[in-house]
């Protein structure tokens, strides 16, 4: 289990998130999701270096084949790092990759998308592609054991067993609830939608819509 708990001043306000938020252009959205970002790896690099048995490792990717939910502010975040960040080739690979499984998931249900095992299109040779501005829920997922996550990969059927449950670590799932609410919380306030949408869905918007 991990030992100290790092200082809850690390938790962004939902005033501070609201004052971020205000900004809704690309930049805006950047800055904003990397400040939530920079929370979350905080806390993580706390945990660990308090020797939380935290078992993601580089490379290991059986959660980015996982439905992502994002927020909006996210998804431009993502837009705006594919086509300032990333060489041309690489943007055009990665947003084909995008339309194609938006257009695969437009077909599935939910629960039938959590279970196909697609591969995020950010996922380049067992990395993400846009880690510095990866979503929350994806840096928020962690597990205490790879072959947990490797049996959820390999039975997606399983899914919502206690065969596939997820070992996780309470002080960081607390945390990341606590930084989702404050979110929520502080994109309300300013008036923003504080839904999210499917990854690969609300990117290609943006993709269509640029
Ligand atoms: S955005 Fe990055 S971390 Fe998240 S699922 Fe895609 S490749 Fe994985």
């Amino acid at each position: 289990m991990a030992g100290a708990i790092a200082s809850p001043a690390a938790l962004p306000a939902p005033d501070a998130i609201g004052q971020l938020a205000a900004d809704s252009t690309p930049a805006g959205c950047d800055a904003l999701a990397r400040h939530l970002l920079g929370a979350l790896d905080a806390r993580f690099a706390a945990e660990r270096a308090a020797g939380a048995p935290i078992a993601c490792v580089a490379g290991c990717t059986f959660c980015c084949h996982q439905r992502v939910g994002v927020f909006p502010h996210e998804a431009a975040a993502l837009h705006r790092y594919l086509r300032t960040r990333l060489s041309p080739s690489e943007a055009t690979a990665i947003e084909q990759r995008i339309l194609g499984n938006a257009a695969r998931i437009d077909a599935l249900s939910a629960d039938e998308h959590r279970r196909a095992n697609i591969a995020c299109a950010f996922l380049q040779d067992g990395r993400c592609s846009a880690y510095a501005v990866r979503p929350q829920a994806c840096a928020a997922y962690h597990s205490t054991s790879r072959p947990h996550c490797e049996y959820a990969y390999e039975h997606p059927d399983d899914m919502g067993t206690p065969k596939n449950a997820r070992p996780a670590l309470l002080e960081l799932k607390l945390f990341s609830a606590a930084l989702l609410d404050n979110t929520r919380a502080g994109l309300g306030a300013v008036g923003l939608p504080a839904a999210k949408g499917e990854l690969h869905q609300l990117l290609r918007d943006l993709i269509e819509g640029a």
